[in-house]
């Protein structure tokens, strides 16, 4: 894959302004015909920051002043509503603006991508308006691809690394940096706040039914049948497999970084997707296997370059150390 899709929740400001001269201008660069203030309806939307989220992610500082550019003529659309089609509103202003005194989860300046949008105050679009006046609409998604999805802490592709969202390594909080935006797409008019709430309801019931929840359910059931003994026998051996699952999915993710970093110095001819797409077809043995014939490739490739060159730079050193001898 060469780009990530991002999808994230984006408020929609609570004081709707009136449009100036300079508004109204831009605003009918979109327009048939002119436009006249009293025609049109202009909103406030924060698409985004460069604070971590609830993904663990957040957009760096650049990719807000690309997304600027990006954003600017897009349409937010209501897609879960067919006969709402013609229904849009439009961005027709964007800016990235500072909020002096608010810092980030990690510490920084904060930063918001804030885009102005309009609809015409048309018979069609009155409710919307009325929706997002009033507040019962405060919420949209938007959409964008980047390039990468940096870890804040190495550097390297965050699905590659071995450092985890959330935690803190020697003082410094990872996260997925969303860097060099390429596309932001279509964005839209999300549930009112009455479904969001039945929406995370809905959620809290379904984690009873995650895997987890079962065996939490079999274990208590069991307790019943079984004598105590066989019950912590059985929990213990529940604990275990658990444990097993996470150091394999560690080790899984361990082993596929290795391979692709040694197939880009023994395959360049190979692209990193079509590596990663392999790899993920791979089991963990094949992929050992994989990794141990790349290995043995890369000493072959690398052993001599030592003895050839006596003045190498401590950056090569470091990166074939373990194969020179
Ligand atoms: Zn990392």
């Amino acid at each position: 894959m060469k780009q990530n899709e991002v999808k994230k929740a984006a408020l929609i400001g609570a004081e709707p302004t009136a449009v100036g001269e300079e508004e109204l201008r831009l605003i009918n660069g979109y327009t048939r015909r002119a436009l006249t203030a009293d025609e049109v309806y202009a909103f406030s939307v924060v698409l985004c920051d460069n604070d971590v989220d609830r993904d663990g992610e957040r957009f760096t500082v650049e990719s807000l002043f690309t997304l600027e550019k990006l954003f600017v003529g897009r349409t937010g659309i209501f897609d879960h509503d067919p006969s709402a089609k013609n229904q849009a509103a439009r961005i027709f202003s964007c800016e990235v603006e500072s909020v002096p005194g608010r810092k980030t989860a990690t510490g920084d300046e904060y930063f918001r991508l804030k885009a102005r949008a309009y609809m015409p105050k048309t018979e069609d679009n009155r409710a919307i308006i009325e929706a997002i006046d009033s507040g019962i609409i405060k919420e949209v998604s938007v959409g964008c691809a980047v390039a990468s999805n940096v870890c804040s802490v190495c550097g390297e592709e965050y699905a590659l690394c071995k450092h985890r969202k959330g935690e803190t390594y020697s003082g410094v909080l990872c996260c997925g940096e969303l860097r060099d935006p390429i596309d932001a797409y279509e964005w839209s008019f999300v549930a009112v706040p009455a479904q969001k709430e039945a929406g995370v309801v809905k959620s809290a019931e379904r984690k009873d039914r995650t895997m987890k929840g079962i065996l939490k359910k079999l274990e208590d059931r069991q307790s019943f049948l079984l004598s105590g003994g066989d019950c912590e026998k059985l929990s213990a051996y529940i604990a275990s497999l658990k444990q097993q699952a996470q150091d394999g999915a560690y080790y899984r993710e361990s082993l596929t970084a290795d391979v692709l970093r040694l197939s880009a110095a023994v395959q360049p001819g190979i692209s990193r997707e079509t590596m990663e797409s392999v790899a993920k077809s791979l089991t963990v043995a094949q992929l050992k296997e994989v990794k141990t014939a790349f290995e043995k490739q890369k000493q072959q490739a690398y052993a001599p370059v030592p003895q050839l060159l006596g003045g190498k730079t401590k950056q090569n050193t470091e990166a074939f150390g373990q194969f020179t001898i």
